[in-house]
């Protein structure tokens, strides 16, 4: 969750994900201001202005513990990519975002729903969730109306803009880093009408759909098996650098 300024012309626009001064917790420096800012400890501060979000007693700690990155974060990309009901969507990436973003489209009611990723295990994961049709890579069966990008890979986000069809809708996510330019031909945005839209952290609206969304969906989705089980906050350091298996996130148990 990011701690905007609140005073900002981003933050008066409604922007605040993009707050000029953006802070967030989780992600802060320990010799900063802000020391007990969250994540790997026992307690956390959470400053004033910071939205929070309530947690429905029906939802365990294994289920709730993403969202407030992974399926808030989807959440906002599933903002930009609206009318997802009725249409093929694509989703680039099958980790902890690109899964909830397959079962977001399921949910949604997307006609088909194909999920790309190199990882056999990923693929399986993804059928558990709702896809239609698994790939280890973008496909040549589109075309697609709706393309969610969480991989960061340039090489897949120039195939799968190549397989939107016409009114189709790209958002990317994935690439937080700097990566390889990716070639867009002017004249297939202009003829098709394709839409690019970015997301990059979201808002408190967001991590409240992100809590709803999980608990209409703790039947119909293992959301369960996408998080280990819970190790003592003594194990940080192992679990950081020699992860016991494949699940997409681990848990930390504070005593
Ligand atoms: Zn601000």
């Amino acid at each position: 969750m990011t701690l905007p300024c609140g005073t900002c012309d981003r933050c008066l626009a409604g922007i605040t994900a993009n707050c000029r001064t953006v802070r967030k917790a989780g992600h802060e420096a320990w010799d900063f201001d802000w020391q007990l800012s969250g994540g790997y400890a026992q307690h956390v501060l959470l400053p004033r202005g910071m939205a929070i979000a309530i947690v429905a007693d029906a939802l365990t700690d294994a289920l709730a513990a993403p969202a407030a990155c992974a399926t808030a974060t989807v959440m906002a990309v599933v903002e930009r990519a609206p009318r997802m009901a009725g249409r093929r969507v694509v989703v680039v990436g099958a980790g902890m975002l690109g899964l909830t973003a397959v079962a977001a489209a399921a949910a949604a009611g997307a006609a088909s729903v194909t999920a790309v990723d190199p990882a056999a295990d990923r693929r399986e994961l993804a059928g558990q969730f709702g896809a239609t049709d698994v790939q280890p890579t973008m496909p040549d069966t589109g075309p697609f109306d709706v393309l969610l990008e969480f991989s960061g890979s340039s090489g897949a986000l120039q195939e799968g803009l190549r397989t939107l069809d016409v009114q189709g809708v790209a958002v990317l996510a994935g690439a937080v880093l700097p990566g390889a330019p990716v070639a867009l031909e002017p004249e297939a945005v202009v003829r098709r009408h394709l839409s690019v839209a970015g997301v990059h952290n979201y808002e408190p609206r967001h991590l409240t759909a992100a809590l709803g969304f999980l608990e209409e969906t703790r039947e119909r989705f293992p959301w369960q098996d996408l998080v280990g089980e819970p190790l003592p906050l003594e194990s940080i350091g192992s679990l950081l650098t020699e992860p016991p298996g494949t699940k997409p996130r681990y848990a930390i148990a504070a005593p």
